[in-house]
């Protein structure tokens, strides 16, 4: 069934993504077209000089009635997704649709994939209590088993984070791998949208603080977590991320080296719990203030061994001073 992308709602309300992202949408909604981008990417090979499948072979692997319909099939989905490497050639899956077929690999699962909160060996930083680490709904959950938690909006009491995680990422990990490898998808968004450059879409990005009010400073967890929080948004597919300023000061080359030059690592791995734990008690460690309210000014100080440093950022949260 041919579908006239301008009826869909999405073409009303794509806004910059514009009329192509109605159009994929439209072109995508098929499963002919689906498996031919599946066996494409199925044949795709990085180390191969030539990834391109001859369309009788495609015809085999999508197990499909007849050729001509096929064909129809593939000229619709040749040119953004596809290309024919010459006239009678074989087809080879381009860059665009490859991304599209790893984000279904990487939603797999999405409805059934759950982990119930399991302890893991890390104490809360704020009160010491042991916490646990779940899945549902696509988001990975850490959380307090005795304080009422720090996350902004959190559904659940005692959340102390909520992070996106692919379905399929939870596979072959035990629950402290998966919390290890969550901080560290967070920290890979944190700092996709930190550099201005959205993760999801590639489009640019905008930055502000939020200051809370008295009250909401009032509660020790909110004074010691997050007085102030940076927020990022992408103006084309309008991804929108939380993050506390004393996370970000470990994006800056001058934070890094303070702390190689004290002989600490700041590196992180996704398969090394130690790695994660040891980033996070930095970042705990790190203390954040509001120096200025006109033009806002928000520093985070870091302190090793007597030294101390201190990241000034402004009011779009990025570093405009660094003092030692
Ligand atoms: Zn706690
Ligand atoms: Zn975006």
């Amino acid at each position: 069934m041919a579908i006239d992308s301008t009826d869909l709602p999405i073409a009303a309300m794509a806004g910059e993504a514009g009329p192509h992202a109605a159009d994929a949408f439209a072109l995508l909604a098929d499963e002919t077209r689906l498996a031919i981008l599946l066996a494409l990417w199925e044949a795709h090979d990085p180390e191969n000089d030539d990834n391109s499948l001859p369309f009788s072979e495609i015809f085999d692997r999508v197990d499909y009635d007849s050729p001509g319909n096929l064909s129809y099939h593939l000229e619709k989905l040749e040119g953004q997704f596809v290309r024919q490497q010459g006239e009678g050639e074989g087809y080879e899956i381009r860059t665009t649709g490859l991304k599209f077929v790893r984000s279904i690999i990487a939603g797999s699962g999405v409805d059934d994939v759950t982990l119930e909160p399991t302890e893991i060996d890390q104490p809360c930083p704020f009160c010491g209590a042991p916490t646990t680490i779940g899945y549902r709904d696509g988001v990975v959950i850490h959380a307090c088993t005795e304080c009422p938690g720090t996350a902004p909006d959190a559904d659940a009491e005692g959340t102390l984070s909520v992070v996106p995680f692919d379905p399929v990422g939870l596979r072959g990990r035990s629950p402290e791998e998966v919390w290890a490898a969550s901080v560290v998808a967070a920290l890979r968004g944190a700092r996709s949208m930190f550099q201005r450059l959205c993760p999801a879409c590639s489009g640019p990005v905008d930055g502000w603080f939020e200051c809370p009010d008295e009250r909401e400073t009032a509660s020790e967890n909110r004074r010691l977590s997050v007085p102030v929080r940076a927020h990022f948004q992408c103006r084309i597919c309008r991804n929108h991320t939380v993050d506390p300023p004393r996370g970000l000061a470990l994006f800056h080359p001058a934070v890094v080296s303070f702390y190689g030059e004290h002989d600490v690592s700041t590196h992180v791995s996704a398969d090394d719990f130690r790695t994660v734990k040891r980033f996070h008690a930095l970042m705990n460690g790190h203390d954040v203030e509001i120096v200025s309210a006109e033009p806002l000014r928000v520093a985070v100080t870091v302190r090793c061994d007597g030294d101390e440093l201190r990241v000034t950022f402004d009011e779009t949260v990025r570093v405009v001073d660094v003092t030692r």
